[in-house]
């Protein structure tokens, strides 16, 4: 029999499109590594913060990137970042400071670049690790970190939709003003990627679509749930 292939999924959209219920699933059920690349930004602003360099301050900015000391802890299926050996705290990453400044610190090419190899790195974690593949989620995937992913969706939410499912989970966020800063590498993810538009859809009805494909890529035939 041949061996199972390693797959890559990416999955890039706006903020609260629903793109972190649904990789977390795929990863559950195919056994992919789950990596939130919008954690790591997170984790980075949370530092430069945690640090104080503005965004405008470009020569403290790059040397706090400088001086990162990234590693990965896995939590489960799930990619944690490390910074100098410890785990930003859930609820600093998601604190209304970070979600304020971190559109702003992502759009600085130097945090982007600072970024690049560790993302692709995870591919080699989940390989080290026996998972059969990797789901990553973000901005930029299907079109800068992995161009030749197996899969490349794009999530799509109507806007109104997005700021009420943040209400709903308790976070204060700007999801609109955050998309405008992100839009440029939106609109670059979406070229070429398969687009659903959860506005209407349950999140039980997007995965469906999507570990369709999965279980296509992987050989397997589609489950019936
Ligand atoms: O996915 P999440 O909404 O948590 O991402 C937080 C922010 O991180 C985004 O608004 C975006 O500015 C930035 N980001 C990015 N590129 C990614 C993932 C996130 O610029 N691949």
């Amino acid at each position: 029999m041949a061996p199972s292939p390693f797959i890559i999924v990416a999955i890039d959209g706006g903020a609260a499109s629903g793109k972190s219920s649904s990789s977390r699933t795929l990863s559950e059920r195919f056994n992919l590594l789950h990596v939130d690349t919008g954690s790591f930004y997170r984790a980075v602003t949370a530092e430069l913060l945690r640090r104080g360099a503005p965004a405008t301050d470009l020569a403290a900015v790059k040397t706090v990137l400088a001086d990162l000391k990234l590693g990965t802890r896995l939590n489960g299926r799930s990619a944690m970042m490390e910074i100098g050996g410890r785990v930003v705290p859930d609820a600093e990453i998601r604190s209304l400071d970070v979600n304020t400044w971190v559109a702003t610190y992502s759009a600085i090419p130097e945090v982007r670049a600072a970024l690049l190899d560790y993302q692709r790195g995870q591919a080699n974690t989940a390989r080290q690790h026996g998972f059969r593949g990797l789901v990553m989620e973000g901005r930029d995937i299907g079109s800068k970190i992995f161009p030749d992913a197996d899969l490349r969706f794009f999530l799509f939410a109507d806007p109104n939709e997005r700021a009420r499912r943040r209400q709903q989970q308790g976070f204060q966020d700007q999801v609109a003003k955050r998309d405008t800063i992100d839009s440029q590498r939106l609109n670059e993810s979406l070229r070429g990627a398969t687009v659903i538009d959860s506005t209407f859809l349950t999140l039980e009805q997007v995965v469906e679509q999507m570990a369709a494909a999965v279980a296509a890529k992987l050989g397997e035939a589609p489950a019936h749930r």
